[in-house]
């Protein structure tokens, strides 16, 4: 769990201005929706939240810590992307042990996180497949289990299921939901998509053009007229 400011941040490419004076505070253990279209600063904010991106302006800190000054190895984030995350040579457990690795734990203490994430994402038994045998949306299980397995204060997620299958979408998303409120763990979400924001968020932040339009609660913003 953990408390993220952000403070009057914007962020420029060249004469674009990605995102404009955006402020947003979240909560222990909240999970908040980025929500809008293509193009409106979603992404960039994410990938400034997770030490990607340096801002142009303004500050993000995460327990009282500015970002921008943790090198790679202390930042409190992990992120999960839309697609192409997974090390097709190694088996899912590899992929999922690999942070672990790097940071130098027994392999047997390796071991059990990974096969506790891999209950937790449901894909106990699965950690000796190699990654191009599964679906999809096995694919993104363990994308998803390869960023708990480091126990991130704030997990990240950028459209982790716009390739998906509106079905399995649906699915995933209420997985995420009950994992992030198991685990109590505070998640930011990028999505353009109102219905997975509605199911999924505590609060949702409609962007536009780089700025937020409007934050409030799902059954707020969407209240049946
Ligand atoms: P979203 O996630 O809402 O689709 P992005 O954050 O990806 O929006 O992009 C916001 C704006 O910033 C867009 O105009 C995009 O083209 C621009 N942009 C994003 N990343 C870069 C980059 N690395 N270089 C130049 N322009 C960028
Ligand atoms: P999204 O699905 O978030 O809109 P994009 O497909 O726009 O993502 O961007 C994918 C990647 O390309 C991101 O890393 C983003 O920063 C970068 N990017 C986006 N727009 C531009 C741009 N105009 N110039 C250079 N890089 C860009």
């Amino acid at each position: 769990m953990a408390r993220l400011e952000i403070n009057g941040v914007t962020k420029k490419f060249g004469t674009t201005t990605a995102v404009d004076t955006f402020s947003l505070d979240v909560g222990d253990g909240e999970l908040v929706c980025l929500l809008g279209p293509s193009g409106s600063g979603k992404s960039t904010v994410l990938r400034m939240i997770g030490g990607f991106e340096t801002p142009t302006g303004g500050s993000i800190r995460i327990d009282g810590e500015e970002v921008a000054r943790l090198p790679p190895e202390k930042r409190p984030t992990t992120m999960v992307f839309q697609s192409h995350a997974l090390w097709s040579h190694m088996t899912v457990a590899g992929n999922i042990g690999f942070g672990l690795k790097l940071r130098r734990l027994p392999k047997k203490q390796i071991a059990e996180k990974v096969d506790q994430v891999l209950e937790l994402v449901g894909l106990a038994g699965y950690g000796k497949r190699q990654t191009n045998q599964l679906s999809g949306g096995q694919q993104q299980r363990v994308a998803l289990a390869r960023s708990l397995v480091l126990e991130p204060k704030i997990l990240l997620l950028d459209e982790p299921f716009a390739s998906l299958d509106q079905h399995l979408r649906e699915r995933l998303r209420e997985e995420v939901r009950d994992i992030q409120q198991r685990l109590k763990i505070t998640a930011l979400f990028v999505t353009h998509g109102q219905d997975e924001a509605l199911a999924l968020a505590d609060r949702i932040v409609v962007m536009r053009d780089g700025h937020i339009e409007q934050i409030d609660r799902p059954d707020v913003l969407y209240r049946e007229p």
